[in-house]
């Protein structure tokens, strides 16, 4: 048996004729860029997470560099985040001129270790830049309060946990402005690349909205030296589409990750674990284990498409190195890169499917 670690085949063959049917709308109408389609979409956003203001970007990298932007982070400044998660996360901090500050993070949740926060706090600390990460929520009570502490503003990296919930909030609605993509393989995906940036205040939401067209209220004159980073109306068309499903996809995610749980918890794999305040959206189902390799290696054989992410935290990326971290100094996200691996998981798979993962993995461990 052949199975991807994600088929969006099976999603769009599913909901075909309406997508199709969106997409031709656009193209009769021959508006390409913002528009009606991106405002009524960022309607809906608001209406699905609950923030207050939604603006769509060009893709999630976008929407972390906007909200940075918007936040006045510069040259000079310190942003804390996270070194286990996508490069964009510290690359957007690097790209405004800040320096990410790395925060080792916590072994069961994979998220940033609130623990180690404060000590990482000094007086060129802007921000906290949390990540919620495979689609559970990161601690946000403790960010929240060490970040009122020292006045720092709280930029949540959402990418991978729309419609996840911690406390009965949504994500990226807890913080001062949170950050979405759409790249196809989230779990609202567009068909290519797509963004947002949500956000309760009106004066940071209005500077995103600014900056996202070169910083320009009124066309052809600029306040600010914004970036072009506006969301397509196409995409805008796609995702409000996608959005109706939204809800049923996670739900049918939370059902496979039931059952891996079930089947795997007598294994000797560790199954993902989630703190009792959070929903979780399964983005990814991350299994551990120290013989991560060779079990990767083994489902490979047997057709089985796992995922690494991530090999390689940021602290020890080569375009870091000017930060002077070196291995050893955030062991538990150096342990993550080296045992964690995704199975395959999206709202289609089939139990048969599952059975065979499962079934493959229990093999490996038995030839060992
Ligand atoms: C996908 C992702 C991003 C970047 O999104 P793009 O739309 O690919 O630019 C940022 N952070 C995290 C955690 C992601 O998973």
């Amino acid at each position: 048996m052949k199975i991807p670690s994600l088929d969006l085949k099976r999603q769009y063959k599913n909901i075909q004729n309406e997508i199709n049917s969106v997409v031709l709308d656009v193209l009769a109408s021959q508006s390409f860029i913002l528009g009606s389609r991106v405002e009524s979409f960022e309607k809906s956003i608001v209406k699905y997470c609950g923030a207050k203001y939604a603006i769509g970007v060009a893709s999630g990298t976008d929407a972390l560099l906007l909200a940075l932007m918007a936040c006045g982070i510069k040259n000079g400044d310190e942003v804390i985040t996270t070194p286990f998660t996508f490069f964009a996360t510290a690359g957007s901090i690097a790209r405004v001129g800040a320096t990410p500050v790395f925060v080792d993070i916590d072994p069961v949740t994979y998220n940033i270790d609130v623990n180690k926060i404060a000590s990482a706090v000094n007086s060129k600390t802007k921000a906290i830049l949390p990540v919620h990460l495979f689609g559970q929520c990161a601690e946000m009570d403790t960010i929240l309060e060490i970040a009122r502490t020292g006045g720092l503003r709280v930029i949540e990296d959402a990418a991978q946990a729309i419609g996840a919930f911690y406390k009965g909030k949504q994500a990226g609605t807890i913080g001062d402005i949170g950050c979405f993509s759409f790249y196809p393989s989230k779990n609202l995906g567009a068909y290519g690349d797509g963004g947002l940036v949500t956000a309760n205040d009106d004066g940071l939401a209005a500077l995103v909205k600014s900056l996202r067209v070169h910083g320009s209220n009124t066309k052809y004159y600029h306040e600010y030296v914004g970036i072009n980073s506006r969301l397509d109306s196409l995409q805008a068309a796609i995702l409000s589409a996608k959005l109706k499903y939204l809800n049923e996809w996670s739900e049918k995610r939370r059902t496979v990750a039931a059952y891996y749980d079930e089947q795997l918890r007598e294994t000797p794999v560790r199954i993902p674990e989630i703190m009792d305040c959070n929903t979780h959206i399964y983005h990814q189902y991350m299994i551990a284990t120290p013989k991560r390799d060779l079990l990767k290696e083994h489902l490979s054989q047997q057709g089985i498409e796992t995922v690494i992410y991530y090999p390689v935290p940021l602290h020890l990326q080569k375009c870091f190195e000017y930060l002077g971290y070196k291995p050893g100094d955030l062991p538990v996200s150096e342990k993550a890169a080296n045992e964690v691996l995704a199975l395959p998981i999206f709202p289609e798979i089939t139990k048969e499917e599952q059975d065979y993962v499962v079934e493959q993995i229990k093999n490996f461990f038995t030839l060992l």
